[in-house]
């Protein structure tokens, strides 16, 4: 037979071969150079944020803003149950324990679930900023005793200090109820946005606005499997300036001083290289014309499985504007365990076909087994019948059918 349809690779149709040879001709490699600041610009500019600092990883962008939240030892941090553990990992790097979340049926965190677990499982406390007990009844000064209320997992007495929100496959979580949700609660947001650069808003309070824009902080990747990418990068943004100052400070070596090497903080080597910015420079030009090829590629499979009975894909959420980045065939009948998808998988490979199964649940794995969930069973559903389809930018119709054809035949 010999073809394969891969599931995703990435795309150098642009002039990404112009822009890396150029950097190395400049010399400029390393965690300095235009390419990253260019990239910088041109993220802030599409997405809207008011900046952009570019790292090493979608997985060091996340460790930055959990470590912005305030993420420490003995702290908790509300993750998903359905995703890619490299949401879930910085958690456990600032040695705070995430608790795991449902999702709905967009795949992305359940608000429902959510606001009924800070509702029953949480309380709120109040604690003086200064440290002290707000129920010292010792007199107080002028200006002190400010106060700030924080949620406590009532369960282990724990701090809850954020929500890690996923956009799962480039499709939008409900972000109006769970900022309502956090704002109730004294959550910080972090946006794991790293699937859905580009998703945006088309109606309700954020219409307009892009995924990893809403919260208090949005992070992206540019792996080699993501909607552009640099070979392995990231990004992340925050809300508040000084927020995102203090994650660049801290992302390159927390240097106070370029001349005598002064820190004053612990910082890290997770600032983007210049050689990685280049191939991100060359992949933001493309990335509106590829977000098109993938609508369209959805639409076509759409068309091709739409008398077809036995699954569909996974819609996006109404009121948004996706970047469609994967396509999850939701299977109804004859698949209904683990085993049953990766039969399907191991069949759909030796037609030609690469797919995956979406991913195996966080809180079933070996580092997070002790961690406490809350009712996870959507995320149970949805692990047991959901394969991705071939999605590259490059995909011909005529593969996307013989993709189609191949689905058909296999699970009659
Ligand atoms: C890809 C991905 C990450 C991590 O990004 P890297 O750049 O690979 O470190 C984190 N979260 C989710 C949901 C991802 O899909």
């Amino acid at each position: 037979m010999g073809r394969l349809v891969p599931l995703s690779i990435p795309n150098f149709e642009g002039n990404e071969e112009k822009y890396v040879l150029d950097a190395v001709k400049q010399g400029w490699v390393s965690t300095g150079g235009a390419y990253i600041t260019r990239l910088e610009e041109l993220l802030a500019e599409y997405t809207g944020a008011k900046r952009v600092a570019a790292c090493q990883s979608g997985t060091a962008a996340l460790h930055l803003a959990l470590m912005e939240c305030g993420a420490g030892p003995g702290d908790l941090v509300i993750v998903p149950a359905l995703t890619f553990i490299a949401a879930v990992n910085p958690v456990r790097y600032q040695f705070a324990d995430p608790i795991f979340m449902d999702c709905d049926d967009s795949l992305c965190m359940d608000p429902v679930k959510l606001t009924r677990f800070c509702e029953e499982a949480c309380e709120l406390r109040t604690a003086r900023k200064d440290g002290r007990s707000a129920k010292d009844s010792q007199p107080l000064g002028e200006g002190a005793g400010e106060t700030e209320e924080y949620l406590v997992y009532k369960k282990t007495g724990q701090r809850i200090r954020a929500v890690v929100v996923v956009h799962v496959f480039g499709n939008l979580a409900d972000m109006e109820a769970i900022m309502d949700i956090a704002a109730a609660y004294r959550l910080r947001v972090v946006e794991d946005a790293t699937e859905a650069l580009g998703s945006v808003y088309t109606e309700g309070r954020y219409a307009g606005r892009m995924a990893g824009t809403i919260g208090d902080f949005g992070a992206y990747s540019f792996n080699g499997n993501k909607i552009i990418t640099t070979g392995g990068g990231g990004a992340v943004t925050a809300a508040d300036p000084k927020e995102l100052e203090h994650i660049h400070y801290i992302s390159t070596q927390a240097k106070d001083d370029p001349l005598f090497y002064l820190h004053n903080e612990t910082g890290y080597n997770y600032r983007m290289t210049n050689l990685q910015a280049a191939l991100g420079v060359a992949q933001m030009e493309e990335l509106p014309e590829f977000i098109r090829r993938k609508a369209r590629n959805y639409q076509l499979y759409k068309e091709c499985l739409r008398d077809w009975e036995k699954g569909e894909l996974l819609p996006f959420r109404e009121g948004t504007k996706p970047n469609y980045w994967f396509y999850s065939l939701v299977l109804k009948e004859g698949v209904q365990s683990q085993e049953d998808v990766y039969r399907l998988v191991l069949q759909l490979q030796e037609a030609g076909v690469q797919t995956r199964p979406v991913w195996g649940l966080i809180h079933e794995q070996k580092p997070y087994q002790s961690c406490a969930a809350y009712e996870i069973e959507r995320a149970v559903y949805y692990s047991r019948r959901i394969i991705n389809l071939p999605c590259s930018t490059q995909l011909t119709e005529e593969e996307l059918e013989y993709v189609a054809e191949a689905i058909k035949k296999i699970c009659k």
